[in-house]
This record gives C-alpha cells, sequence and structure tokens, in this order.
C-alpha cells in the first residue's frame, strides 16, 4: 500500500445497486455517477451498476457523458447540466439523453440533432419547487409547443419528463405532495401536448429508500449507490470507499511539549505518539483537527488525532509511554471506511464537520495525490 489511497470496495457497490434494484420493483434503477461516480471513479462504478441491475447512467455534464462512452460503455446515459454554449453534436452523436429545461436548452439541442444527423433524445425537467435547473411551471406550456415543433422536424425525440426534490431526506415532508403534484401535472400536460406515452422520474437515493409510491419509472440513486444511506433509516447499505494511509513513524513525546502546529494539544505525560502521513492536501479537512473529536482506526482500535491537521500529514496519539500500544511503522490507519468493527466513517466525519457525507467522499475521491485501488 502506497502512504495513503482512497480504496473501492466494487463488491459494496454491486451489493447496494442490487438492493435498489429490488427496492424499485419495475422502476428501471438510474445510477448516478456525475462528479467521477461521486469521487469513487465513474467508470468503475457505472460498470458495477450495470452488471448488477442498473439500467440507465445519470452524469451532469457532457464530459462526465462522454468518459462513459469513451470507456465503451453503451447503456442509457442522461446527461443534465449544460451551459448556453455547449456543442451537444457529439453527445447526441453518442446517443446520450439531455435534460431540456428551456427553449434556449432546446435550440442548442436540437442544433445539435441537425449536425449528428440524427434526434436528440431528450428528458424535459420540470422545477416543480427545488428553484435549481428545471422550467418553471408558467413556462411549461411554451416549451411544450417549442419541443413539439422541433419533434414534428425530426430533431428530438422527448423520452421523459422529470424533475428533482427538495427535502427526499424528510420523507414526510410536505414539500414532497407539492412537487409531485405539480410534476404529476406537467408530465400529463406533456403526454397530452406531444401525444405519446413518457417516462417519468423523480426519486434520487432518499425517495427511492423511503417512497415507493414515487419510484415511478425510473429511479435515480446516487449516494445510495455509494453506501451512504441519505436518511438514516438503518438500511442495508455497504460504504464502498475507504481512506487508508500507513504510520510513517513512532516516536516517543516527553510531557509538556506542545503537538502540531499552533500547540492546540499538549503532552499531558510522557507519549506515544504515530505519524500518519495524510493531510488537507489529501482531503482530511483541518477543521477535523479543531474538533477534539478526530479519531483513526489503527489494528481495529481506535485511536484520537491530536493537534492541527497539516497539509500532508496528522499525529496519532498511542497514549502514555511504555504501556504497549502495539502500533508498528507500516500499520494500516483507517481514516474513514465502512464502520465495520466501530471503525470511523465518512458519516462520523460528515458529523464531526456539519456537513454530509456527500460532501465529504466527493472531497477526498477527486483527490490527484491518491492512488485508486
Ligand atoms: N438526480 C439529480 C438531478 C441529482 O442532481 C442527484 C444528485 O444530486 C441525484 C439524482 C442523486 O441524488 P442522491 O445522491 O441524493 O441519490
Amino acid at each position: 500500500m502506497p502512504r495513503a489511497e482512497v480504496r473501492i470496495d466494487l463488491d459494496a457497490i454491486r451489493h447496494n445497486v442490487r438492493h435498489l434494484a429490488l427496492l424499485g420493483d419495475d422502476a428501471a434503477v438510474m445510477a448516478v455517477v456525475k462528479a467521477d461516480g461521486y469521487g469513487h471513479g465513474a467508470v468503475d462504478v457505472a460498470r458495477t451498476a450495470l452488471d448488477a441491475g442498473a439500467r440507465w447512467l445519470g452524469v451532469c455534464t457532457l464530459e462526465e457523458a462522454a468518459e462513459l462512452r469513451t470507456a465503451g460503455i453503451t447503456a442509457p446515459v442522461l446527461s443534465w447540466l449544460h451551459l448556453p454554449e455547449e456543442d451537444f453534436s457529439g453527445a447526441v452523436a453518442t446517443g446520450i439523453d439531455l435534460g431540456v429545461a428551456s427553449r434556449r436548452d432546446l435550440a442548442a439541442v436540437a442544433a445539435g440533432a441537425r449536425a449528428a444527423g440524427r434526434p436528440a433524445r431528450i428528458h424535459l425537467k420540470i422545477d416543480t419547487g427545488l428553484s435549481r435547473n428545471g422550467c418553471p411551471p408558467h413556462a411549461w406550456g411554451d416549451l411544450l409547443e417549442a419541443v413539439a415543433g422541433h419533434a414534428g422536424a425530426g430533431e428530438v425525440d422527448p423520452v421523459a419528463v422529470w424533475t428533482h426534490f427538495a427535502h427526499a431526506d424528510a420523507p414526510a415532508h410536505p414539500t414532497i405532495d407539492v412537487q409531485t403534484d405539480r410534476f404529476d401535472h406537467a408530465h400529463a400536460a406533456a403526454t397530452t401536448r406531444l401525444g405519446r406515452p413518457l417516462l417519468a422520474h423523480l426519486a434520487n437515493s432518499a425517495a427511492t429508500l423511503t417512497r415507493p409510491d414515487l419510484h415511478r419509472d425510473l429511479v435515480r440513486p446516487g449516494i445510495a449507490v455509494y453506501g451512504l444511506d441519505p436518511v438514516g433509516g438503518g438500511v442495508h447499505l455497504r460504504p464502498a470507499m475507504s481512506l487508508r494511509a500507513r504510520v510513517a513513524l513512532v516516536k516517543s513525546v516527553a510531557a509538556g511539549e506542545g503537538v502540531s502546529y499552533g500547540h492546540i494539544w499538549t503532552t499531558p505525560t510522557d507519549r506515544d505518539l504515530a505519524l500518519v502521513p495524510v493531510g488537507y492536501a489529501d482531503g482530511v479537512p483541518r477543521l477535523l483537527g479543531s474538533t477534539g473529536r478526530f479519531t483513526v482506526g489503527i489494528a481495529g482500535r481506535r485511536r484520537p488525532v491530536v493537534g492541527r491537521v497539516c497539509m500532508d500529514q496528522v499525529v496519532v496519539d498511542l497514549g502514555p509511554t511504555g504501556t504497549g500500544h502495539g502500533v508498528v511503522e507500516g500499520d494500516e490507519v483507517v481514516l474513514f471506511g465502512d464502520g465495520a468493527d466501530g471503525g470511523p466513517t465518512a458519516t462520523e466525519w460528515a458529523d464531526l464537520l456539519g456537513t454530509i457525507h456527500y460532501e465529504v467522499v466527493t472531497g477526498v475521491g477527486c483527490r490527484p495525490r491518491l492512488r485508486r485501488t
């Protein structure tokens, strides 16, 4: 093992996708692999998810979609967030489904379709209350008119209507029903105006796990694919990412010495300390060191990180010198993982940092300094 690495357990991804596919009943699973598969490696996750029963892949950008096609993945891919000047011809030529939320999107996609010489498959996004991308309900009728025109010209092939929830992680939140109601109206209007059946998709991981009534034709889980539970409901998911390092040095420091920058921790007695060569440049947030509750797992036991997190190093307290901690240089250190045997998890980091586990795994997994295995 190198200095530090992000390890991805693809069996865990397989397990999670199978679980989601079973939960989804008749709904197809679109595994969301944007942001490099939430830091887990988009191509590997995509292949594993498809193997485990996912039928679609979801990404944010055309670049992410192209990466999947370049890797030889031929499954349906939906790409949903685009810039005004985007050239869609390559995406249309390689059969990428495209999110469309405005006349502007539609015109650009239609231009791409003309250049590619084939119709673009489009998913019409209605903004039902998240107020991010998506067509506002007041502009929906107008968008449908334009879609009908381009569909008539053979430039676009509308395949779905979709939306995204603001509060899916709170399954009983009243906005979910409000958004669903708006969605149903928009879907019905689109079906009528375009004169064809259209797929419906709304559910992210949280809604997939907690609201079977919202599964519809497709579910779009992201975080649950990676084994992280968005609702804390004790579902059977297995975290796929772990961040590991090795003990680089074990040494004794006398009582009363300050440890790491700023000396925010001082050895209360003669202490044995372990140096772990991973720091904020690897995605270990500096703030974790200030919480006073940052621990790592070494040889199956939790050990406190003491002092500030540095760019490339953290210091771990092994206890009073001479008490036989058993830690030796080269030992594996788990910074976070699947929580087996009570080890630290990405969710625990998120709690310490006042954020969500999504940010932890995407923040660590993309680090170029870390080898992904
Ligand atoms: N659908 C859309 C449009 C998204 O932007 C995302 C992620 O943010 C997802 C689905 C997946 O969400 P989650 O990771 O919460 O399952």
